[in-house]
């Protein structure tokens, strides 16, 4: 399991990198957002630990960034402050928990196990209204009986699924689904939208994928 910790602390960098590595956790660090920034895009990270107040970019800033280019690794927020509205704006900026320093490190712990947890929960199945995708079959069910996909059209669900409540556009979803080398100026996005909410629609969950004019497709947060 491999850590990323955003914090320009040293003192309380150290302390947390040598509690987490004695878990045998792998933990890279990172002192300012710019820095993190590279990190994230060049490594696979389990877990995103940051910092909120950090020089230059603030740690809620940094998250919005990450969420930006579609990285949905756990994100952990650590902060000084205590006032609710940090925490709203933390968890708002797309964090998933939230740690007032000084912490006991035990706590610290258990959500850091709790987190990689769900994470792992994410990988394995996913469930939404009466939508269950299992991710390790790569099958789709609708109140338990199977929604017949072609791979590209579930590749398209998950991946709209797993970004809920935010607008993908049709180059982001041809970039994630088809990969880069993809002609940008195909409609093949729209096609294998159109077939997914035809099957979707049969199944008897209809307005699931929703076209946002000009921008592209979503999933609403909830079902
Ligand atoms: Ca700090």
């Amino acid at each position: 399991m491999r850590i990323l910790l955003v914090e320009d602390e040293n003192g309380v960098a150290n302390f947390i990198r040598k509690g987490l590595e004695e878990e045998f956790y792998t933990v890279d660090h990172a002192v300012d957002a710019e820095d993190g920034i590279s990190l994230v895009e060049a490594n696979k990270y389990d877990l995103i630990i940051l910092d909120i107040m950090l020089p230059g970019m603030s740690g809620i800033e940094l998250c919005r960034e990450i969420r930006k280019k579609s990285i949905n690794s756990p994100v952990m927020m650590l902060t000084a402050r205590d006032t609710i509205d940090d925490k709203v704006t933390g968890l708002d900026s797309g964090a998933d928990d939230y740690m007032t320093k000084p912490f006991a490190f035990d706590e610290f712990l258990a959500r850091v196990r709790a987190l990689l947890r769900r994470k792992q929960d994410k990988l394995t199945e996913l469930v939404f209204g009466e939508l269950r995708i299992d991710a390790l079959a790569h099958r789709a069910f609708v109140r338990g009986k199977e929604v017949l996909l072609r791979p590209k059209e579930y590749a398209i669900l998950v991946y709209l699924l797993r970004n809920r409540g935010r607008v993908l556009s049709r180059t982001q979803i041809l970039e994630n689904v088809w990969g880069y080398d993809f002609n940008p100026n195909t409609n093949i996005v729209d096609v294998h939208i159109k077939s997914l909410r035809e099957k979707m629609d049969e199944a008897g969950i209809t307005d699931l994928v929703r076209s946002v004019r000009g921008v592209g497709y979503m999933i609403d947060n909830q079902a």
